[in-house]
Parts: structure tokens; sequence; C-alpha cells
């Protein structure tokens, strides 16, 4: 279906839980946040009802988010059903890798068609200072090399001013490994609201000076706003998502449910249509299209991440599902 500006809208963020085995500075408080009741959460029916319903206006591809997706109990399931629902063309999913190795042959089997993995920097301490855990990020590429042999794998790392260092070591993966490595504004929500960012064009200008044959692929690759780079000798691609600094709010195709049922038409508001008392108040699947209808009426044209003053949105990424 199209929004009020023209924007075929083709893609939804299911975040499955709030909760989290990490605690990375820019999204999540030291601690956590206030446990979600359970009976607040969604369950994977309910969800399952939303994606049919989704499905029905033409949004078929789904990326389950989190906090960390892999926490839940049931999440290999849920991607299982979601997968075999009619008209779905693609579930993808974004997590931590903490807990990839152990659920990844279940995952492939389930019929996942594709795994982000979070991964922010090589180095162990930086890793564990971010994250405020001690898991290494040896672990994770190790993560990392296991799920590039088995499935679509890109690796996302945030552009932050503490692991500027860390540009091209992560960049390097997409030459030694068939994957896209992927640099990520760091958007002012949530826990590190006020940090810096690095931006992406600065960060281009280094990816240049040290691959000069560096070229702009122009066809299409995933379902985000990456800007995307290659060279003849990487296996994959570099990708560049300015969320701040530049917007691509015009090529907009998403909505974001978060785990509590709140279906959010833009990243920067706060404003969204709620699911779950309709879901539980007996809606039928016509109640539920037209309320998916009406938030993606609601997309505004544009975030307002420019404006810091404008921003409605006070949860934590790991509410959201980023
Ligand atoms: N736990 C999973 C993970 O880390 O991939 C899924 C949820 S996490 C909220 C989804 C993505 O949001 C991650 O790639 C994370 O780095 C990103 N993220 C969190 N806070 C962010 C922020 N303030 N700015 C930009 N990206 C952020
Ligand atoms: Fe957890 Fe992902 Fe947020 Fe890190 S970015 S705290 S792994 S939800």
């Amino acid at each position: 279906m199209l929004d009020s500006f023209g924007r075929k809208i083709t893609y939804l963020r299911l975040s499955i839980t709030d909760r989290c085995n990490l605690r990375c500075r820019y999204c999540m408080p030291e601690d956590g946040v206030p446990p979600t009741a359970h009976d607040d959460l969604l369950r994977y029916e309910e969800l399952l009802r939303i994606a049919a319903a989704a499905v029905s206006l033409g949004i078929d591809r789904f990326k389950v988010t989190g906090g960390e997706p892999l926490v839940r109990r049931g999440c290999v399931d849920f991607i299982q059903h979601l997968k075999a629902l009619p008209g779905v063309r693609q579930v993808t999913l974004t997590t931590n890798g903490l807990l990839l190795p152990l659920l990844l042959d279940e995952l492939c089997t389930a019929g996942l068609d594709g795994v982000n993995i979070s991964l922010d920097t090589l180095n162990n301490e930086q890793y564990q200072r971010l994250t405020r855990r001690t898991h290494t990020a040896n672990e994770v590429l190790d993560t990392v090399r296991l799920c590039a042999a088995r499935l679509p794998t890109k690796v996302n790392a945030v552009l932050l001013p503490e692991t500027a260092d860390q540009l091209i070591p992560l960049a390097e993966l997409a030459q030694t490994l068939s994957i896209d490595v992927r640099f990520i504004e760091r958007m002012p929500l949530g826990a590190g609201e006020n940090d810096q960012t690095i931006r992406a064009d600065a960060a281009l200008d280094r990816l240049r000076a040290h691959w000069p044959d560096l070229t702009p692929v122009n066809q299409p690759r995933g379902n985000g706003p990456a800007r995307y780079f290659h060279t003849p000798d990487m296996q994959g691609c570099l990708g560049l998502i300015d969320a701040v600094s530049h917007s691509f709010c015009d090529r907009c195709n998403r909505l974001r449910l978060t785990s509590t049922g709140l279906l959010k038409p833009c990243l920067c508001y706060e404003q969204g249509v709620e699911l779950r008392p309709l879901l539980r108040g007996g809606a039928d699947e016509a109640a539920l299209r037209d309320a998916i209808r009406a938030a993606i009426l609601q997309k505004p044209a544009a975030h307002c991440f420019q404006q810091r003053e404008s921003i409605t949105e006070h949860k934590s990424m790991n509410q959201i599902g980023g």
C-alpha cells in the first residue's frame, strides 16, 4: 500500500522482546529497562495475526528484532510460522549473535532468509566496555564466520567516536568474508541520546582513502536505506546508513511494531497505533488491516533527528527494535 506521500510500504520490523543479554551503551541504560509484564507482551499467535493482516496490505518482508530476539523462548518456531504464512517473501533477523551458534541449524531449517549481526568493534576490551558484559568480539566474529557459510549475513556497526579505529578492520571483513558490512550513524534516541556519532560522510572519506577504487553499487541491495560501495577485490559490500545527517525518508518503506504492540509509523515520534487492545478485544482481520492502514497513513514526510527538540520518542532502542 502507498502512504500519503506515495511511498510503497513493504517492510515491517517486529520486535518480539525488549530484553537483552547485553547493555550496549548507545542503546540501553546500564540497569536495563523495567521488565515488561509478561501479559503486556504480544504472544506469537498475535504477532502472526498482525503479520497476516500486513501481508494483505502488501507488506511481505519482515525483520525479527528486539531487544535480543533470540533470548525469547520459542523465537525459532515463531520464525518458522512467520515464514510459512502465505504471501511472506522474506524473514530476516537482527541479533547480537551471542545465541546464534546454538540456534543456527534450527534457524536455517525454519527458513530464515538472512541475518544481521551487530558488531561495533573487533577489539575485545572495547566490546566489553561498550556492551557492559564479559562476552568478547572474538566470540561474535567466530559466529559471523559460521553464519557467512550458511546464510546471507551482514555485520552492522554503529559509528561511534570511541570505536573510530575500528572502521577499516571492520570493513576488511567484507574483503575476507562474503558478507556486507554496514556502518550506521548513531541516532539520538534512547540511552545515549546526547552521545556523538561519526558522520557517515566522514566514514566514507576514510574508507575511500583506504580503498581508492571504492565505487557505488547502483542496483538495489537489501530492504533498507544503506548506500552500498564495493571494490573488485571485496567479496561483499560496504554500506553506509546516514540516518541522521542525510534524510532518506523519501524512500522509507517501513513500519515498526514494539513488543507490546505499538505500531510505529516513524522512529522519531512516539505516536503510533496500539494493536494489543484490538487483538485482545476480538478484532477480526479486517479491523487489524484497518489499524495497520491507519498507521501507514500516519507516516510523516520525514524524521526530525536534525531538530532534536522535535523528537518525541523517548523509548530506548531495545524497546523499539532499531
Ligand atoms: N539486539 C539486536 C542487535 O543488537 O542487533 C537487535 C536489536 S538492536 C536495538 C537493533 C539495531 O539497533 C542494532 O544494530 C543496534 O546497533 C542498533 N542501535 C541501537 N541503538 C542505536 C542508536 N542509538 N543509533 C543507531 N543504531 C542503534
Ligand atoms: Fe541489546 Fe541490541 Fe541494544 Fe545491544 S543494541 S543492548 S544487543 S538490543
